[in-house]
């Protein structure tokens, strides 16, 4: 289903109209800096950018000098709504956006059963729910932890049993709202490259934790990602000998030691009863040994993760989210110990951002997804 892009043409004009998306409001010299180009050139870009209303010249910035102040330029986030959804085994949760991936309404619904068609009118239905609370919805976009191609079709999803499922095509059909997936840990690191707390930093990693451990990297302003990313490839990464063993086999890999079910399970098996996963982490708060000792072998486990990522992609910045995050605050001083363990003594530290674990993070990412493909076009 065709979109009116945002901007026609995929040039000049779109990388100024894209500094002021990210970076707005900016003043014009900032913008030239940027974009290493001179004043003259960038009033050519920007005078129609204005004319056409897409950006705007907002409240005077003065900089202390003579002459015609510069008034910044930014956007209009309202201007142009997006949906976002992340679609897990058992519900789907979603929220209404705007331009920059700002939350204006959220909403929440249980699968009753994970047949394509099932799932896709569930989808379509919140779509219609959220899309009430504005003009109209430029696109959506559905994030999901699996593997998918380009066109958007869910090549392996397991927690779904789906394979080879053309989900975007489906929704979009079904909701007439052109739609995008992506894999859901793309999505989360797109959202925080572009919007989040690593908006302003080249090259940075982010770790999620939760049903799985996900990893995603930015470097050099732009997503590494390839047709493996939905594996969870890190997810296998081998950081403790004595560990569990993970369902491939592996001997203490990330997933046996850091998933909330292997912090679950590990901390009822040693107590002999079923915990979920926040009682675990208070009970390991409280000082209760056997969930101590299980939610600091996993801390360990993630400080390790962290040392290897920053050795090997020499992150300035490290995002930590998930919903299972706060395994981040409760092992805090174990995770330091893991790092120092694998850590040149001389080696900088890197700066760890957790973010909240709030569920809404992941809708925000594939709002982003949405919004990238309309603002920059299809990649095809
Ligand atoms: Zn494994």
């Amino acid at each position: 289903m065709a979109t009116q892009p945002w901007i026609p043409d995929a040039g000049a004009h779109q990388a100024v109209a894209l500094e002021v998306l990210l970076h707005g409001p900016i003043s014009r010299s900032e913008i030239a800096r940027r974009l290493q180009l001179s004043a003259g050139s960038l009033t050519r870009l920007s005078t129609p950018l204005i004319e056409s209303g897409l950006l705007v010249e907002v409240g005077e910035r003065g900089d202390g000098r003579a002459g015609r102040p510069s008034r910044p330029l930014d956007v209009i986030p309202s201007s142009r709504h997006f949906i976002g959804m992340k679609l897990m085994g058992d519900q789907v949760i979603g929220a209404l956006t705007d331009l920059r991936a700002g939350v204006l309404a959220s909403e929440s619904t249980q699968l009753t059963s994970t047949r394509p068609d099932d799932v896709v009118a569930s989808i379509a239905d919140m779509a219609a729910r959220l899309a009430v609370h504005v003009p109209a919805v430029t696109a959506l976009g559905i994030g999901i932890g699996g593997l998918l191609d380009e066109s958007g079709v869910v090549i392996s999803a397991p927690f779904l049993e789906w394979e080879n499922v053309p989900l975007a095509a489906l929704v979009e059909a079904a909701s007439g709202i052109p739609t995008v997936v992506a894999n859901d840990l793309v999505a989360f690191t797109e959202y925080e490259h572009w919007f989040g707390a690593a908006r302003e930093v080249d090259r940075f990693a982010v770790i999620t934790l939760g049903a799985g451990v996900g990893y995603g990297l930015v470097a050099n302003g732009g997503i590494v990602a390839s047709e493996d990313s939905g594996i969870g490839l890190v997810g296998h990464w081998p950081l403790d000998p004595y560990g569990p063993v993970c369902p491939s086999g592996h001997r203490g890999c990330a997933r046996s030691i850091l998933t909330q079910a292997a912090i679950v399970s590990g901390v009822s098996t040693a107590l002999g009863r079923v915990v979920d996963y926040d009682e675990a982490l208070s009970l390991a708060e409280k000082g209760e040994a056997a969930a101590r000792r299980v939610v600091d072998d996993a801390g360990r486990g993630l400080g390790r993760l962290l040392a290897a990522v920053a050795n090997l992609t020499v992150p300035h910045m490290i995002v930590l989210g998930g919903e299972g995050v706060r395994l981040v605050d409760v092992a805090y001083a174990a995770v330091l110990e893991g790092i120092q363990l694998d850590r040149d003594p001389r080696a900088h530290d890197v700066p760890l951002i957790t973010t909240t674990g709030d569920n809404t993070e992941w809708c925000r990412g594939a709002a982003v997804i949405a919004i990238q493909r309309y603002v920059l076009g299809a990649p095809n």
